[in-house]
């Protein structure tokens, strides 16, 4: 019977993982997936890295034929660059950076990567090279220190902790009863957003890929959690090519062009100063963030009194 029931419960073991790792990068990108239809080409190369720059070029995309979601949209990232897009919600954001990572074949255009269709080179190389730090993080049911490492399975310990460092959560972790091997996900210690955003970052520093893709968060984290995984992520992004998807305006402004994306199409682009001199999507969604802004802090001294 043991002999039987082993390699059973050691395949429901794997199964269990492989589907959890499944779920992560489902989760990862807000979307489940029927089933893959992307392949690898018969011939597919492997990715060659030279600073990954990152070009779309007239990029049209549909999930459903009835419904179009990008509209032939081009533009490039240069080499160690940041570009950051914004729109409102629906707009296509997300899905630039699902197509990117190839999780779905565009419709119609090419994305090239240091010059190379991503659809001639395979899917694990591109992959690879592209690190992703989601809007909301799911952890595996494991260690702090598996979830760390995930981002490359060889680092040692003292790499872990590095990371860790980095992103600022090595003292938090640290503070807990079990330090590194303190269990997390849905069975284990229940971590805030901004924690488990930076476990993400962590383990995308470890990853170091040339490639960034961070989707921001929405929620609002407090104000000094905020501010620490700002930093962090901005010295990740430093000297490597960054597409950042932005809904608080002021972590972009710094961005080699901002993409301001409506409905599937580029309707405004430039620097911070260029689209504020305009004063068309951009100065307008600026505006109201400002506005926002200003209420918000209104409400918090209200708090503070008395
Ligand atoms: P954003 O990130 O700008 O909010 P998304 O790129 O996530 O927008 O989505 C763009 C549009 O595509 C939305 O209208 C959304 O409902 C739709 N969409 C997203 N994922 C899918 C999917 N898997 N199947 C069908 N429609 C989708
Ligand atoms: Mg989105």
């Amino acid at each position: 019977l043991i002999q039987i029931y082993m390699p059973l419960n050691f395949l429901g073991f794997v199964y269990r993982e492989i589907k959890q790792a499944l779920v992560d990068m489902e989760k990862m990108f807000g979307m489940i997936r029927q089933q893959s239809d992307i392949n690898d080409a018969p011939d597919a190369a492997t990715l060659k890295i030279n600073g990954g720059a990152v070009e779309f070029e007239n990029v049209s995309f549909h999930y459903a034929e009835n419904r179009k979601i990008l509209k032939d949209v081009s533009f490039t990232v240069d080499a160690g660059t940041t570009t950051a897009i914004v729109g409102a919600s629906g707009a296509g954001k997300s899905t630039i950076s699902r197509i990117l990572f190839r999780f779905y074949d565009i419709t119609a255009g090419r994305i090239l990567v240091d010059g190379q269709d991503i659809k001639d080179v395979t899917q694990k190389s591109l992959r690879q090279q592209i690190g992703v730090v989601p809007q909301d993080t799911v952890l595996f049911n494991d260690t702090i220190r598996y979830n760390i490492r995930y981002g490359r399975p060889d680092a040692t310990d003292e790499e872990v902790e590095n990371a860790a460092r980095h992103a600022q959560i090595h003292d938090f972790v640290m503070g807990l009863p079990e330090g590194y091997d303190s269990e997390v996900g849905e069975r284990g210690l229940k971590l805030s957003g901004g924690e488990k955003q930076r476990v993400a970052i962590a383990r995308t520093i470890l990853k170091d890929p040339a490639i960034l893709l961070l989707d921001e968060a929405t929620s609002a984290l407090d104000s000094e959690t905020e501010l620490g995984i700002q930093q962090a992520l901005e010295k990740i992004s430093e000297s490597r090519t960054t597409i950042v998807i932005a809904h608080r305006l002021s972590t972009i402004v710094n961005a080699n062009e901002i993409i301001v994306l409506d409905a599937g199409e580029i309707v405004e682009r430039g620097t911070h100063d260029d689209l504020l001199t305009r004063k068309g999507a951009y100065f307008s969604m600026w505006q109201k963030q400002k506005e926002a802004t200003a209420v918000l802090q209104k409400l918090e001294e209200l708090d503070e009194l008395p």
